[in-house]
């Protein structure tokens, strides 16, 4: 009997955007189960609640049901170190997004420190189809605030979650 392989997609989704759904979609297809960690990440002083990002996160999972090639999935909230909560969920792959050569230098030294804490644990970079690549939370935050349109770039629930949050109706 073949073990079941089981990946870890961590992040802040703070909101989750079309390029984080697509690297989950390309996940699918690589593990037997995929847990979706999101980061509590007070640092970053998030726009949306952990609650409420876990949430956004399960409403679109709902959404692409049909795309997830009958991968079991589940989303936690995490606060511990990545390695530590992948390997509490039986973890054996971590699954990142690549976007443009700026991701990489951040990965490469995240990659270096977490296979000396495990090396058990392979990291595994997937790169979104070319429409989402230059897709960022962050920037998507900043186009809502300054009114402009977000629906390019995440879904129409995710796209009203924002304007409500900057008080556009
Ligand atoms: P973090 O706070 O760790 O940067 P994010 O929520 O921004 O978390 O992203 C989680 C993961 O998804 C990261 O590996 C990031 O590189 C990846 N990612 C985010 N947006 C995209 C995208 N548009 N294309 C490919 N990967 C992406």
């Amino acid at each position: 009997m073949s073990k079941e392989r089981i990946g870890f997609y961590p992040g802040t989704f703070d909101p989750i955007t079309l390029g984080h759904s697509d690297i989950i979609q390309r996940a699918t297809k690589l593990v037997d189960k995929l847990v979706i960690g999101v980061a509590i990440n007070r640092d970053k002083g998030p726009m949306f609640t952990l609650d409420e990002r876990v949430e956004m996160v399960q409403d679109e999972l709902d959404a692409i049901e049909g795309q997830l090639n009958d991968c079991e999935i589940e989303v936690r909230p995490f606060d511990n170190l990545l390695m530590h909560c992948a390997q509490e969920h039986g973890a054996g792959i971590i699954i990142r997004g690549l976007r443009a050569v700026s991701d990489f230098e951040y990965e490469f030294q995240m990659v270096g420190m977490n296979l000396r804490l495990n090396s058990e644990i392979e990291t595994v970079f997937l790169m979104a189809n070319d429409k989402y690549q230059f897709i960022a939370s962050r920037l998507v935050k900043e186009i809502a605030r300054l009114d402009g349109d977000v629906t390019a770039f995440v879904s129409p629930r995710v796209a009203n979650r924002l304007y409500e949050r900057v008080g556009r109706t």
